[in-house]
């Protein structure tokens, strides 16, 4: 294994905490705190906040155009007005004037895109990715502006170059070692040489050169794969809540901070919904036991949470609760016979053939009940499982997960847990082999209620070891 370099610290910024040219300032100063400490920061920046949705709707829209672009060119238009107008806010002189064309060359060269879409009627994951794509790479230009206006040496590094991926546009798989290559040969230089390197999160490209996405939220696995590759000492995911809760603020505001989560827990919650992490984030820290800190850059003195491989012993079952919506449950019914040698194979096969990830599985003696979030393979799917069964599916359906280490020796957790919610239809459960998740299928529209009983069954006194009880107390005086 490679030696580490524990002064590296990657730091990755969320769409929040690059919103505007005051959060952008914000950052700014936090990293400027990371480099006075000695350290050597590689920043890591995702689009700024709604951007990202707003290039995708323009995607939408000039392919739902039928040759008209008009609406297409008008989110555009905004868009460039908000990057412009920050740029102004944070850059002068003739940097600024640089920075003015160059955020010009980029929306020209969208708009054309974007026409093209509405002339040919064509939107292909390439095309979108590509589209899309423009988000990071503005706002990694902007911010490696400010940096410089501000007295820093920066370097804008165009992420594309550095993070290699596989093909698979919309949600590309990673060649670790083209992007160990290309950290060392083009960012590593930068650092011993004292220069701050600012990139986009999300994007890289295909082996042929062709622009590719890691996948919604994909900044936080680019921050990863980069702290990975340079064995950093840390890799800190900024982002505006205080850390890792003990669920979504959303949904419950009197949500307790976790101090310190394993990365198995971690992964569990990030897979299972928890949108504060990108599920594939954890892994290449894993390999290398890279800590992981989730910060807030609007309260940047809390010491959010560590992520690492040997948290201390905790007291309360469960760490957090995380709920994923959008989900269906799919019936399988073996058509012919009891459920023959074969049957589960067969099945698994069709969801493998379409790349349609399974998030949980239950099986009778006659039937198999999986859970998926793809809505677009599922006609497919169901056609080819006809063959060889019954298929019903239900959409609108959600999962909740309850992660806590060694929950498996804990008696008659599950019996707490559905005492909680006993007034809660509840359609399927499981709980892992790994002993940290106990999660169930529920409706939709009963997600927020049974959260909030679950939090209140099982975070009335938690284990001041790892939850942040100081803050709670401070909120209820
Ligand atoms: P960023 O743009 O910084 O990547 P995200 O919106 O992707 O931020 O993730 C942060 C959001 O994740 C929070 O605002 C919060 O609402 C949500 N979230 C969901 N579950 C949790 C949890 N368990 N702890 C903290 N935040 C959570
Ligand atoms: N901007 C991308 C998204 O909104 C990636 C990210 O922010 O992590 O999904
Ligand atoms: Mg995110």
């Amino acid at each position: 294994m490679s030696t580490p370099r524990n002064n590296i610290v990657v730091m990755k910024f969320g769409g929040t905490s690059v919103e505007d040219a005051t959060a952008i300032a914000r950052t700014i100063m936090i990293v400027a705190g990371r480099k006075q400490k000695g350290l050597h920061p590689v920043v890591v920046v995702s689009a700024m906040s709604k951007v990202t949705d707003a290039l995708l709707a323009s995607a939408a829209a000039a392919h739902a155009g039928r040759g008209d672009r008009e609406p297409a060119l008008d989110i555009s238009a905004r868009l460039r007005v908000r990057h412009i107008e920050t740029a102004a806010r944070l850059v002068s002189g003739a940097a600024l004037t640089a920075l003015h064309r160059a955020i010009d060359e980029h929306f020209d060269a969208l708009d054309e895109l974007l026409r093209g879409i509405a002339a040919v009627g064509e939107l292909t994951v390439r095309t979108s990715d590509l589209i899309v794509s423009y988000g990071e790479r503005l706002s990694s230009l902007i911010i490696a502006a400010a940096f410089a206006e501000q007295g820093f040496e920066s370097a804008h590094v165009d992420a594309r170059q550095i993070i290699r991926t596989d093909g698979h546009y919309g949600k590309a798989a990673p060649n670790e070692t083209a992007i160990e290559q290309a950290l060392l040969s083009k960012v590593l230089p930068l650092l011993e040489a004292g220069i701050i390197p600012v990139m986009g999160g999300f994007i890289g490209s295909s082996p042929e050169g062709e622009t590719t996405t890691l996948g919604r939220g994909g900044s936080d696995y680019t921050a990863a794969l980069i702290g990975g590759a340079l064995h950093a000492g840390a890799i800190e995911i900024w982002t505006d809540v205080n850390g890792i809760m003990t669920t979504d603020p959303r949904i419950v505001p009197e949500a307790l901070r976790v101090k310190t989560i394993s990365f198995e827990e971690a992964a569990e919650l990030a897979y299972f919904g928890a949108k504060v992490l990108h599920p594939a984030t954890i892994l290449p820290a894993v390999q290398k036991n890279i800590p992981v800190l989730v910060l807030n850059s609007r309260n940047a003195e809390n010491e959010g949470t560590r992520i690492t491989a040997t948290p201390p012993p905790c007291s309360s079952p469960f760490k957090s609760i995380a709920a994923k919506k959008k989900l269906t449950i799919i019936d399988i019914v073996a058509s012919r016979m009891l459920l023959a040698h074969g049957f589960l194979k067969s099945v698994f096969d069709v969801f493998d053939k379409h790349g349609c990830a399974i998030d949980m599985v239950s099986t009778s003696e006659v039937s198999i009940s999986v859970t998926v979030d793809s809505k677009e393979a599922l006609p497919a799917i169901c056609a080819e499982l006809s063959q060889i069964a019954d298929v019903k599916y239900e959409s609108n359906k959600a999962l909740i997960c309850l992660v806590g280490e060694d929950i498996r020796g804990i008696c008659g957790i599950a019996a707490q847990v559905f005492a909680a919610i006993s007034h809660v239809n509840i359609r399927m459960i499981s709980q892992g082999a790994s002993e940290i998740n106990m999660s169930f299928m529920i409706n939709e529209e009963d997600v927020e209620e049974a959260v909030r009983s679950l939090h209140r069954k099982f975070f009335v006194a938690p284990d001041p070891a790892i939850f942040d009880v100081q803050a709670q107390a401070a909120a209820l005086q």
